[in-house]
């Protein structure tokens, strides 16, 4: 993100370019007529930054478009086939890594999952033997995003605050893996990577003037988004709503805070819910939290009383979350994501209730609420959505072609 205010001629260039650049990644195909359009530009301004695009290998041609009124014009395409992008999810438990095209469209992804009892050390070394392994595999690679649980501190690299995982606390992945790759690599919160991967990839209706995503998994938090940029806060932790009081005498929070929202709907809080509530559905070959909320899913969808009356509060409380996204930030849209989003049916006329009744109703008229339908998880996606941002913020110095 650029830090100054003013604008040079060649800034305002490369910012034309990569407008033309994010139309295209969006509607795949488009003429130079309706790029104008979009961008309130003239068809001859657009032909001579098309035309640079062009020169770099960055677009092409591709045969005849049907216009308005039968007009003919020359489709655009971008040329996504020759770079790619690698997205790098840090979790508790597990790591991603999948490497995509700057449209979008994963080639290939995989999954490890570890002990949070496991030597750092040794989980940071897997992760980077699985990013050369791709690097390997792909050679165009041309950057990396890694997304990891926050509130992640962006300038000094560290996780102020990882439930479950203290020991974490002390990694700095900016020394661990700036330099590490030899590509440009940036770093960003969980959700703020869902929330990115939501805005740029999300089935949604547009324009989307402010998107929340709202990461409702192993750790609770949200990012949002006001045309096209994140919103973080001086230290990149803002819109952590995952430890907002719902209760000042509640539960004490690794935090330090008390009745922390993560506490109520978190994975790890399902989990604790259903040790109490259905331990009959868990068999001690269930340790983990993301596999209990499935189970209880599960159960719920069969009738079980008792885990029914579980996902019902574990709803309520996501609502009370939808409640304060949208008093703090008066989204168009909020999405909810992640593993507990995978009760999507059995969560969302519970969240719904608890909005209507507790939010201005103006305000609540506004705003769309659903569960995430990205094929791929979110904060995978968005890491290689932050990734891809940066790339066609700059397409002419990320993806030009040597000659
Ligand atoms: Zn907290």
């Amino acid at each position: 993100m650029r830090d100054t205010i003013g604008n040079n001629n060649s800034d305002l260039t490369e910012m034309n370019r990569s407008a033309v650049v994010k139309i295209l990644q969006q509607r795949e195909v488009c003429s130079r007529a309706d790029i104008a359009k979009q961008m309130g530009l003239t068809q001859a301004s657009i032909t001579k930054i098309v035309a640079a695009l062009m020169e770099m290998g960055i677009v092409s041609e591709v045969g005849i478009m049907k216009g308005n009124g039968n007009r003919r014009s020359i489709g655009l395409k971008l040329n996504t086939d020759m770079h790619q992008i690698i997205g790098v999810k840090f979790a508790r438990h597990m790591f991603g890594v999948g490497v995509f095209d700057i449209s979008g469209k994963i080639y290939t992804q995989t999954e490890t999952e570890y002990s949070i009892d496991e030597d750092h050390q040794s989980v940071i070394a897997a992760m980077k033997k699985q990013i050369y392994d791709m690097l390997d595999q792909y050679k165009n690679v041309v950057a990396i995003g890694l997304a990891v649980p926050g509130p992640y501190l962006k300038d000094d690299g560290h996780i102020a605050v990882i439930t479950q995982m203290p020991a974490w606390h002390d990694i700095n992945f900016i020394e661990e893996f700036k330099d590490e790759f030899n590509k440009p690599l940036y770093i960003v919160h969980d959700a703020n990577a869902g929330a990115l991967a939501e805005w740029w990839f999300g089935d949604h209706e547009r324009p989307i003037h402010t998107l929340a995503y709202f990461l409702v998994g192993e750790g609770v938090g949200s990012g949002i988004i006001e045309n096209g940029n994140l919103l973080l806060g001086v230290q990149g932790a803002a819109s952590e709503i995952g430890h907002i009081s719902i209760d000042f005498q509640g539960l004490r929070c690794e935090c330090g805070n008390y009745g922390c929202l993560e506490l109520y709907c978190s994975a790890q809080a399902m989990l604790k819910k259903a040790r109490q509530h259905v331990p009959e559905c868990l068999s001690e070959s269930y340790p983990k939290s993301i596999e209990a909320c499935n189970v209880v899913f599960e159960a719920a969808r069969g009738g079980n009383q008792k885990a029914l009356e579980i996902v019902k509060e574990v709803a309520e409380y996501i609502g009370y979350g939808c409640v304060t996204l949208i008093n703090a930030y008066n989204p168009d849209i909020i999405v909810i994501g992640d593993s507990v989003s995978q009760g999507g049916d059995l969560l969302l006329p519970t969240i719904m209730e608890v909005v209507k009744q507790r939010t201005i109703p103006e305000l609540c008229d506004r705003v769309q609420i659903k569960i995430s339908s990205l094929k791929v998880d979110p904060t995978l996606y968005g890491a290689a959505a932050i990734a891809t941002d940066k790339v066609v913020r700059m397409p002419s110095a990320f993806l030009a072609v040597e000659k």
